[in-house]
């Protein structure tokens, strides 16, 4: 039996501020540390139900944060940035790779827009105001779910902060297994339990997860899909649309991306991004 956790950092036991997110900040090092403790506390709990491997996949900035030299040695880590040719299904790449029977998503945060959410956003902040799959609202749990979902893997538990528990609940079932390690009270400040109390819940609730995996079943969008992104400017969709497999319509901030199914949208989606975030050469500025 075979795990699958994708990482993100935001939503890690104690971080609460940009100096732990990026490297360079202060405290990011020691954060580093939180983070790879939150996560191998999920892959012991994983191994205690019988996994026998746990692919860990690093998705936060640089996506080179997890300290492999601490991480459990069930654990196999997907490093290395997320460029379309490189890491396309960014923070699940790797489920395409072998079969896995539960996804757990460690350390994620609300979606773009939450109000007083915790370092709320949608995979690229400087770009994204809103994305919708097949209308709906979605942040990087659900649309991480729907790709894992394309795979026949259900997600079993997720952990981050409050905001982010009545987020995932309302997208994937109020029977979803979370583990709210900190609360909210702004949007860089949060009453956080301390790395020893917050990890031995992840622990037990991922064990108990992965055992009743069976109950929970994978997220399969029917029919054609479809993915909006509202872009915060005009210009960043513009350029955005230069790499194609998109539409428009009347709100010239919008890409529609529409597949057959969500890793083929997500992918173009992620072409897009990598486009617009492309830096114009002095000449043209
Ligand atoms: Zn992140």
């Amino acid at each position: 039996m075979k795990v699958f956790v994708a990482a993100d950092m935001e939503g890690v036991t104690g971080v609460a501020v940009g100096g732990h997110l990026m490297a360079g900040g202060h405290d990011y090092e020691r954060a580093r540390v939180w983070f790879t403790d939150d996560v191998n506390a999920a892959v012991e709990g994983a191994v205690a139900a019988g996994a026998q491997e746990v692919w860990v996949n690093d998705g936060h900035a640089t996506m080179t944060n997890l300290l492999v030299d601490r991480l459990h040695e069930a654990a196999r880590l997907v490093v290395g940035p997320a460029r379309s040719v490189n890491k396309p299904l960014i923070q699940v790449t790797g489920i395409d790779h072998d079969v896995f029977d539960a996804c757990i998503m460690v350390g994620f945060h609300s979606r773009a827009g939450t109000p007083r959410g915790l370092l709320s956003h949608t995979w690229v902040g400087r770009l994204v105001h809103e994305i919708r799959l097949q209308g709906r609202p979605a942040g990087e749990v659900l649309l991480n779910a729907a790709i894992v979902g394309h795979y026949d893997v259900p997600v079993v538990l997720v952990t981050g902060a409050d905001d982010l528990g009545r987020e995932v609940k309302a997208d994937l079932g109020d029977d979803l297994a979370f583990v709210e390690v900190k609360k909210t009270l702004g949007p860089t400040c949060v009453a956080t339990l301390v790395p020893k109390r917050a990890q031995a819940m992840i622990r037990a609730a991922a064990e108990a997860a992965v055992r009743d995996r069976s109950k929970r079943k994978p997220l399969h969008i029917d029919g054609p899909v479809r993915i909006e992104v509202d872009f915060h400017h005009r210009d960043m969709a513009n350029r955005a649309a230069e790499a194609g497999d998109c539409a428009r319509d009347d709100d010239d901030r919008r890409l529609i991306y529409a597949a057959n199914d969500v890793p083929t949208a997500v992918r173009a989606l992620w072409r897009g991004f990598e486009m617009a975030l492309r830096e114009d050469a002095a000449f043209l500025k």
